[in-house]
């Protein structure tokens, strides 16, 4: 079940718990102003006392404050209910009058067909706002193994008035009409179940409601088959009873007629239920089948950078310090890690955008800078292709409001695309117009097409026209899916055209943000290069990483210590007072978290620069790690760039 399941359910509750409030006070009104049909709906001398009247709206308050979380108040008002349900029972027990009955019939003499006294509500509404009083209480005090006795007790409730209200259905006086033991008023009945069921609802994480709105199929089934077999049943044998009594047929024809209306109900609803099941395995098969696909294919495009990557590691073993063969091997390296890196950003992108969880960090950006962005990601794979890409950019610079990083992903992808679906020595054309407050972006290329027929189904994740795992244009099916939900969240869209297989293909993205300021100069930031040596202090289990990142730093010119736990981390920490640390999140005897937070409790320590490198780069983990006081948040492979950078700016200084 979703927030938004839950939502809809609260907000359902509280029109219940609202419905029983104003039920109440417009049946006390029929007392206060000698209107009896107000409190007897069948005029057959049986009224909802005044009594209960009070109870009842005093329980449809307390239901909706519990929705609203007012939870002393839900206790108070669920006391006092069960309170005066608890003493007007213990009358009948005892056989007692405790002279609290009376008060406020407004000295009506009529609605007192079932009663023992003037003005006392019966045994089962006694029993009923015992229990519904209890709950309310059980409910507002928030203990789960209390809470999960709440469905059952209010089941009870519901049982009991089904009881009742089907005796009113079928004439069974019995089931409603006798003062010491059964007698309620329909309007009574009618608003206890009510406040009953909206209990049951109140107590979402606890059966039957946990199975009512799971998001399963047996969740969806429950749903759809529990209310008509509810309805069917006592319908179906009202309808032969009319039957009967209207003379329509004999008593033998009414039995088997409504034996066989019985029959063909259950039947047809288990027929119905058992072909949405199958229906639904149906699909489960399918989304299994697309991913056992999405599988293979992840194995053969993690496999892809992986070989030469392991390649150029022999390559190195042997180099014996050869600059050419050592700078090939680098460079196969470097150039395949960032194709690996590709890959697992957009899995962690689609699965952060099915989750609905990707926001867009907008800023005033001049929009040639964010092309020139894109244009380097693709070129390696255009240089390889010998493609011809070529540019047209209005001479006047375009200003948008949007997010720089999520832009420069939608035109990569549609440029890295093009190449990788372009035959070599391609020519690739990136053209931009504005028009109003509205941009267009064209990416064309001359390469092998898409057939019609997949023109709008690319956008679908894991969707690629060619499936054979022996393709060799590499990809995981997600890139355009995350284009498209990104040009959706700038408030654009995306476009494929084609003629078809062979002909070329044509991307159009259209967005609404251009504005005409100039970007504020603070948006452009002034990077200092390294320069004075820094005492760096590296700490994280994976001893390769650790090594790695130390040799490359001390490379730099720094004075690099390295350990492997966060407990070593502390203590060589206060050792050495280094001037920057940074720190993996999962390490053995003290996690990143907990390490950072021992550092930075000695004042040496205040402002100094600690930067978390972890694989975990989700908002939550961000939040989790400034929370711990680290100054910044690496997701691994860490931009080597980018570090230098940050080791580079002095550290804002925390007041
Ligand atoms: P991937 O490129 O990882 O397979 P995408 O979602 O980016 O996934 O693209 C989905 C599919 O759309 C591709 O597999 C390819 O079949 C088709 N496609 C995308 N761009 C082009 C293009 N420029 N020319 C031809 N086909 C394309």
């Amino acid at each position: 079940m979703t927030e938004h399941d839950l939502r809809w359910l609260q907000r359902f509750t509280s029109a219940l718990g609202l419905c029983t409030l104003i039920a109440g006070v417009i049946s006390f009104s029929g007392w206060a102003l000698d209107i009896p049909r107000l409190t007897d709906w069948l005029n057959d001398g049986i009224s909802i006392q005044p009594n209960t009247t009070v109870l009842i709206a005093l329980a449809g308050a307390a239901v909706l404050l519990l929705q609203y979380e007012y939870f002393k108040s839900t206790i108070l008002l669920g006391g006092f209910v069960a309170f005066i349900g608890a003493l007007n029972l213990l009358q009948y027990m005892v056989d007692a009058d405790f002279g609290f009955n009376h008060q406020l019939l407004f000295g009506r003499e009529w609605g007192r067909a079932a009663t023992m006294a003037p003005g006392r509500f019966g045994p089962p509404a006694s029993i009923s706002f015992v229990i519904i009083g209890i709950s309310l209480a059980l409910l507002g005090a928030r203990k789960n193994n209390l809470c999960r006795l709440v469905p059952g007790l209010a089941l009870f409730v519901v049982l009991l008035m089904m009881f009742s209200l089907l005796g009113y259905m079928f004439g069974a006086r019995n089931f409603y009409a006798i003062p010491w033991l059964s007698a309620i008023s329909l309007p009574s009945a009618a608003m206890l179940m009510t406040l009953a069921v909206s209990l049951i609802m109140s107590a979402p994480q606890h059966q039957p409601m946990l199975l009512l709105i799971e998001r399963s199929s047996a969740g969806a089934m429950a749903r759809k088959v529990l209310p008509i077999l509810i309805l069917m049943i006592p319908l179906l044998i009202w309808l032969r009873v009319k039957g009967y009594e209207l003379g329509l047929f004999d008593l033998g024809t009414s039995r088997a007629l409504g034996a066989a209306a019985l029959m063909c109900g259950s039947v047809l609803l288990m027929w119905k239920a058992l072909q949405d099941l199958r229906r639904q395995e149906q699909r489960e098969r399918e989304a299994d089948k697309r991913k056992d696909e999405f599988i293979a294919t992840l194995a053969h495009e993690l496999r892809n950078p992986l070989a030469p990557i392991g390649n150029a590691a022999s390559m190195l073993k042997f180099a014996q310090s050869k600059p050419e063969v050592l700078g090939q091997a680098t460079n196969i390296i470097e150039r395949q890690l960032s194709h690996l890196v590709r890959l697992v950003d957009e899995l962690l992108d689609v699965s952060r955008i099915s989750q609905g969880k990707i926001e867009l960090s907008r800023e005033r950006i001049e929009l040639s800078s964010v092309v020139q962005q894109s244009l380097e990601i693709c070129k390696p794979l255009a240089e390889a292709a010998s493609h011809k890409i070529t540019v047209n950019l209005p001479s006047q610079p375009i200003y948008l409001n949007a997010d720089p990083v999520r832009l420069s992903q939608v035109l990569s992808n549609l440029l890295v695309n093009a190449c990788k679906f372009t035959n070599k020595n391609g020519h690739i054309s990136l053209d931009v117009h504005t028009n109003n407050r509205s941009l267009t972006i064209t990416v064309e290329d001359n390469g092998i097409g898409i057939p019609p027929t997949m023109l709008k189904t690319i956008f679908e994740i894991f969707s690629q026209v060619d499936q054979s795992l022996e393709r060799s244009r590499s990809g995981l099916g997600i890139g355009l899916t995350l284009t498209k939900r990104l040009v959706e969240l700038h408030g654009g869209n995306i476009e494929a055209f084609s003629e078809g297989l062979g002909k070329g293909s044509e991307f159009i993205v259209r967005l609404p943000i251009v504005i005409d300021e100039a970007p504020t100069l603070a948006a452009s930031k002034n990077v200092e290069k390294p320069t004075a040596k820094k005492r760096i202090l590296i700490a994280d289990d994976n001893v390769d990483s650790a090594n790695t990142l130390a040799e490359f730093l001390r490379l730099m010119g720094n004075e690099i210590f390295v350990v492997h736990d966060g407990e070593q981390a502390v203590v060589v920490a206060n050792a050495q007072r280094p001037d920057a640390i940074l720190l993996d999140i999962g390490m053995p005897n003290l996690n990143g978290f907990e390490t950072c937070q021992q550092i930075r409790k000695h004042p040496w320590a205040e402002n100094i620069l600690i930067i978390a490198l972890t694989g975990w780069g989700q908002d939550e983990d961000r939040r989790k790690s400034a929370q711990a006081g680290f100054n910044e948040h690496f997701v691994k492979p860490v931009d080597l760039t980018k570090l230098m950078e940050l080791l580079a700016t002095p550290v804002a200084t925390k007041d």
